[in-house]
């Protein structure tokens, strides 16, 4: 989804700056006129005719088409904005999304990964932790509540923790540890 709205912000883009070259080209038209019919007006004020009033017409005419183009601008320009005020928030929700899915990869799946061999003791699983040298399990695990505890070195939390321990690692590389 995210893909398709770049695409369109993409699109978007290039539209603004499409329409700024046409501007730039109609006030590069309009002020050669301009400068034009300013000094033959000037060199020859007597023949301020109807070829004159018809320049004026003309002039006038590129002037609205500048006022048109920069309208224009404006508004796709206002729909990029709002494009963006739509897209951040989405973004947030699908990190929030991601760290939701992390946190949720069971705690003995991630101390499995790394040579832990976990018993049953209980409503808990136990193990040698992985932290710290030991030869009696401290390491606990609680399936139901997926959190671990290690009575040894005091260290505990969620399976992102856990990951953050293990890989020495902060909290956005255990995410991306657990989700990739
Ligand atoms: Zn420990």
């Amino acid at each position: 989804m995210l893909e398709a709205k770049d695409e369109v912000f993409q699109v978007l883009r290039d539209a603004i700056a499409e329409k700024r070259e046409e501007l730039d080209d109609e006030r590069r038209i309009w002020s050669k006129e301009n400068w034009a019919f300013e000094t033959c007006f000037n060199n020859r004020p007597t023949e301020f005719s109807r070829q004159g009033v018809l320049k004026t017409f003309r002039l006038m005419e590129r002037a609205e088409k500048c006022n048109g183009l920069e309208r224009e601008i404006k508004k796709i320009e206002a729909a990029v904005k709002e494009y963006f005020i739509e897209e951040i928030p989405q973004r947030v929700k699908m990190t929030e999304l991601l760290v939701d899915d992390a946190r949720d990869t069971p705690c003995e799946e991630v101390a499995q990964q790394f040579g832990v061999k976990l018993k049953r003791s209980g409503r808990q699983l136990s193990g040698c932790c992985p932290l710290h040298q030991e030869n009696t399990p401290s390491f606990f695990i609680d399936p139901t509540k997926n959190v671990w505890y290690c009575m040894g070195c005091h260290k505990g939390g969620d399976s992102i923790k856990l990951v953050e321990e293990l890989r020495q690692c902060n909290f956005v590389d255990a995410v991306k540890y657990l989700t990739t």
